[in-house]
């Protein structure tokens, strides 16, 4: 054997022993697999298996080269539980957000950032958002948002490696306690580890994990920003996605919290199903390659947006 392919053996053993340039669909579902398995007993935030969770989610961030944003990777805030009964005393928890951030090489646009965010909670043993008679059956919420959380560590790794086509900052956020009335992102936004007014996009990923075969991957706040649509029109397109693009339809996740303070959004997912919100929400139906598509999806959005100047003024919907 000659020393170059040897060298060539090492480099390519380096590669896959830390972390890869390219989304996998094998990282992916590696990472849901995690999230949803039976020692995460569904998400709950405040459970005896919250913080291990989110030890995950730091390592993932840090292997990747992610950085945190000031001295912790953790936010943590107090969670007021939904409870079924309205007289019933609602319980409260601690639990985290966890934050990372990516510098942007471009001496002002640097201090411009883009938010990338998902939420990893879920609903535990069920409760009241449960849609199941199944009472006490774990929700592993495996497309709500194992999926949304694996997009969030895998764009994450793929950015980090090529953080010199950054201009502008890019921070990952996987939010707690959305399941509980988009907690984390209120306290996110209340609380930002840069001012709000250089958050210029926040983009959430909630629920990313089943995209049909009409690969139809559908979104809210496109005309939030000057050119959002065509934008995501145009890259769904190369993506080879059929993206449903709604100017407006700001609802339903941590993107709204971000959208009430006057910023750029695009809420990002790939439709609802009969297993939401029940204990049937299971990694074996997760559509994997799909998944990947909208992950490069998202990823090229990224790009094209913390990797130049373009425009991010705000624009109110109805
Ligand atoms: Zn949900």
């Amino acid at each position: 054997m000659g020393k170059a392919f040897i060298l060539c053996l090492f480099l390519m053993g380096t590669a896959q022993g830390f972390s890869q340039a390219e989304i996998t669909e094998e990282e992916l579902y590696d990472h849901i697999s995690f999230l949803t398995s039976a020692d995460n007993a569904g998400r709950y935030p405040g459970s005896k298996t919250n913080k291990a969770l989110t030890n995950y989610i730091v390592q993932e961030l840090k292997s990747s080269g992610v950085e945190k944003p000031k001295r912790s990777y953790r936010q943590k805030f107090t969670a007021e539980l939904r409870v079924s009964g309205k007289t019933q005393k609602k319980p409260k928890v601690k639990t985290w957000n966890i934050i990372g951030v990516l510098r942007g090489n471009h001496p002002t646009l640097r201090n411009e950032y883009i938010v990338l965010g998902a939420h990893y909670d879920h609903l535990g043993y069920g409760g009241p958002s449960s849609k199941s008679d199944k009472k006490n059956a774990v929700h592993p919420g495996a497309d709500d948002n194992a999926s949304g959380t694996a997009a969030l560590l895998e764009i994450a790794e793929r950015l980090a490696h090529n953080k010199d086509r950054l201009q502008r900052s890019v921070i990952f956020v996987a939010f707690g306690a959305e399941e509980q009335g988009l907690l984390g992102s209120k306290h996110f936004v209340a609380n930002p580890p840069v001012p709000l007014s250089q958050i210029k996009l926040m983009i959430n990923m909630d629920m990313v994990g089943r995209l049909n075969d009409q690969k139809h991957v559908y979104m809210g706040g496109a005309g939030t920003f000057p050119g959002g649509e065509r934008l995501m029109a145009e890259l769904g397109k190369k993506a080879g996605l059929n993206p449903v693009i709604h100017a407006g339809s700001v609802g339903g996740s941590d993107h709204v919290s971000f959208y009430k303070k006057g910023i750029p959004v695009l809420g990002m997912h790939t439709g609802g199903h009969p297993q939401y919100h029940t204990p049937e929400d299971t990694l074996d139906l997760i559509n994997i390659e799909g998944e990947k598509m909208v992950c490069d999806y998202i990823y090229e959005t990224i790009l094209a947006l913390a990797g130049s100047d373009r425009t991010l003024q705000f624009i109110a919907q109805d």
